[in-house]
């Protein structure tokens, strides 16, 4: 079996399905599972409609608008999500009147672009000669817990699922699942997490223990840098599991950064394509990752903004055992997520999202010492096999960044080999990928 998740863009209108549909039909052969995105923009709509409802203006013209011409597209019965159309207007209407969109509500109202999408692409297939049918995941046994906005499946889903689908998908049909959403055992729907559905791609791959899991995007697999910054960024053939992981997190932009927890388990390689240029080899990502771990080269740089610096300098950290303990107890009671850290013998200084509940964490920092948050500031992330042994790329990077004018306020160079990760300011962003893309890159 191989999984074939499609993103937003690929199944953005009808001349994208179109070409979904050739590229399905070439595979035929390998039994694809199709996993799918709502139409592209649809889910941001979703939301809108659903921040609107709750200031007591409950309007589903866009998102019913976008669909309508998505079905005429595909020359699909015009009333055929009338039902869908009606459920969501019930819905806003709900949230308009409590004035209120929780994220247990946002999680259902953004359900409607994947149920839908689904609905439509198989509708298609079939009438163009390849019989499918759609499916919401939760009827295929994909429960999940009830943390709206970023649910897990249920420890063990993978033997429900396999029976699931074993009961239901008929053998003749090529099966289009709704990615992102799930259902909790109470009946209430959720979602993995914006940007999901490759997470419930490789979640689907690993319960029918697919042969390969393939992401279809709008780039040539994995680039060696945002393509929309650098446009000389280049494909990489091959990856590892960790360097792709290392990269999904820090904002490669090209999978969510839970993807290939489900792959790595199960071994199940994952291959990034395009929709857009289907004979593209794209990137396969794999265990070893292809190349033999002394080959030392670095993959991809990526970065992520909008980042904060809590520094504590406290003359009490000298020689006391358990203090960073104490720190790190406290920014985890405030559910502050530390990426990187750099310690002296009397301050430390750590990063994570900017975000709201962050006072109260270093309110309660105080107590220990002199807390300054400086904000603004991005992680950029230079991965590769054996970063830690490649002589030379320290001083690469940074004469780089230097000549780039560049500020670097932070390093950290994981034990795990594969990245290096500096910190810069927000604004700097747009000087150091691109300086750092040619001396590494270019040269
Ligand atoms: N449609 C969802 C989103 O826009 C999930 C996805 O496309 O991966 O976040
Ligand atoms: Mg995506």
């Amino acid at each position: 079996m191989l999984v074939m998740k499609f993103g937003g863009s690929s199944v953005a209108d009808a001349t994208q399905i179109k070409k979904v549909f050739e590229i399905v039909k070439g595979r035929l052969s390998r039994r694809p599972v199709v996993v799918s995105s709502a139409h592209k923009g649809v889910t941001n709509m979703l939301v809108d409609a659903g921040k609107k409802a709750a200031k007591g203006q409950a309007d589903a013209n866009h998102v019913i608008e976008k669909q309508r011409s998505v079905l005429k597209g595909c020359g699909c019965k015009p009333d055929m999500l009338d039902p869908f159309f009606r459920e969501l207007e019930d819905l806003l209407r709900g949230i308009s009147l409590v004035r209120e969109v929780s994220t247990r509500s946002m999680d259902a109202l953004m359900s409607f672009g994947e149920r839908m999408s689904c609905r439509v692409i198989a509708d298609y297939f079939t009438r163009l000669g390849i019989k499918s049918e759609a499916f919401d995941i939760w009827d295929l046994g994909f429960i999940t817990d009830n943390h709206f906005g970023s649910a897990r499946p249920l420890k063990g889903y993978e033997a429900t699922f396999r029976k699931e689908f074993d009961r239901r998908v008929p053998k003749d049909v090529v099966p289009v699942i709704t990615g992102f959403i799930g259902k909790t055992n109470e009946g209430e729907i959720t979602t993995v997490g914006r940007n999901g559905s490759d997470f419930t791609g490789t979640l689907v791959a690993a319960a029918l223990d697919a042969v390969e899991c393939e992401i279809w995007t709008d780039t040539d697999g994995v680039m060696t840098a945002d393509p929309s910054m650098i446009k000389e960024a280049k494909s990489i053939p091959q990856m590892s599991f960790a360097e792709a992981s290392e990269l999904a997190y820090y904002g490669g932009r090209v999978l969510h950064p839970s993807t290939l927890i489900p792959a790595v388990k199960r071994n199940i390689p994952v291959r990034v394509l395009n929709t857009n240029k289907p004979d593209h080899p794209g990137t396969v990502i794999t265990e070893s990752g292809g190349k033999p771990d002394k080959h030392a080269t670095v993959t991809s740089i990526a970065y992520v903004e909008h980042q904060a610096v809590i520094t504590l300098e406290s003359p009490a950290m000298l020689g006391q055992p358990g203090f960073l303990a104490k720190v790190f107890d406290t920014l985890g009671r405030h559910k502050v997520d530390i990426d990187m850290i750099s310690t002296s013998e009397v301050s430390v200084s750590m990063t994570c999202a900017e975000h709201d509940k962050l006072n109260e964490a270093v309110k309660e920092l105080e107590s220990m010492g002199r807390v300054t948050v400086t904000v603004e500031r991005s992680i950029i992330c230079v991965v590769g096999k054996n970063v830690q042994a490649q002589k030379g790329l320290g001083a690469t990077v940074f004469t780089a960044l230097r000549d780039a004018n560049v500020n670097v306020e932070m390093i950290s160079q994981g034990a795990n080999k594969i990245n290096l990760s500096l910190l810069v300011a927000d604004d700097d962003i747009k000087k150091a990928i691109p300086a750092l893309h040619k001396a590494l890159f270019d040269a």
